[in-house]
């Protein structure tokens, strides 16, 4: 982990890191299938041409997600900003600068990850999406997890959380533990929105914590998937 990234964060680096993960404590998450390219594109086309709600008049384009379309950490955002409506790219815009470093500071490069919002176009003034904006919409974002298979899930936000969660209670007491995704044993982690810490930089230190625990659950993950091939091989 580097310092630099931390300090770029705004936190000091003063949390004992946490022991190595014990295996057996793991939870296995996916098959170790890998989606058709031409699934991926028909999804994307698709989103790109939605006309299943309101926000098609406004936005300047969707914003399907990005990365790696077969990477272990799935990151869940709100839905595109200003700036993210005008590149079609989720998180280019201040508080996506500040997720790529919460990501540096576990060792994660952006390009690693795949990132995806739970909105694919931009709400004007950027306001809260609406619950009917919200159903209309997440089919697309489950698809996509069928589609990536990820290890981990991580909700960046109250949206995000709420909708992963289907829970209404406060970031407060939803950070700092482990879930599943819905009906799967994909571990889900919820940490702060990286906007919400440009206004709330005391936070960010809470934020390191969860940080550290998504850490911890995707090396218990990839100990666990490392351990059950070795173990299906040698049979
Ligand atoms: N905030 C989000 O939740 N998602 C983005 O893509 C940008 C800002």
């Amino acid at each position: 982990m580097s310092i630099d990234h931390l300090s770029l964060m705004g936190v000091q680096r003063w949390m004992p890191r946490d022991v190595e993960p014990s295996v057996e404590e793991s939870v296995i998450p996916r098959e170790a299938a890998v989606a058709s390219p031409s699934a991926w594109q028909t999804l994307e086309q698709t989103v790109a041409g939605c006309q299943q709600c309101g926000l098609c008049e406004t936005r300047t384009q969707t914003v399907f997600g990005v990365g790696d379309r077969q990477a272990d950490l799935l990151i869940v955002g709100e839905a595109p900003g200003y700036y993210e409506d005008q590149q079609g790219e989720p998180f280019v815009g201040r508080a996506g600068q500040l997720l790529n470093e919460m990501l540096k500071a576990i060792g994660l490069d952006r390009e690693k990850v795949f990132i995806a919002n739970v909105l694919k176009c931009r709400p004007p003034e950027n306001r809260d999406p609406t619950p009917k904006e919200v159903a209309t919409c997440t089919p697309y974002l489950e698809q996509q997890v069928q589609l990536l298979q990820p290890k981990v899930i991580v909700a960046v936000g109250r949206v995000a959380a709420h909708y992963l969660l289907d829970s209404k209670l406060p970031m407060a007491r939803l950070r700092q533990q482990q879930y599943t995704f819905r009906a799967t044993e994909i571990p889900l982690l919820v940490t702060y929105h990286p906007a919400y810490l440009l206004r709330n930089p005391n936070d960010k230190k809470k934020a390191y914590q969860d940080l550290l625990l998504i850490e911890k659950i995707i090396g218990k993950t990839n100990a666990l998937i490392t351990l059950q091939t070795r173990t299906s091989t040698s049979l």
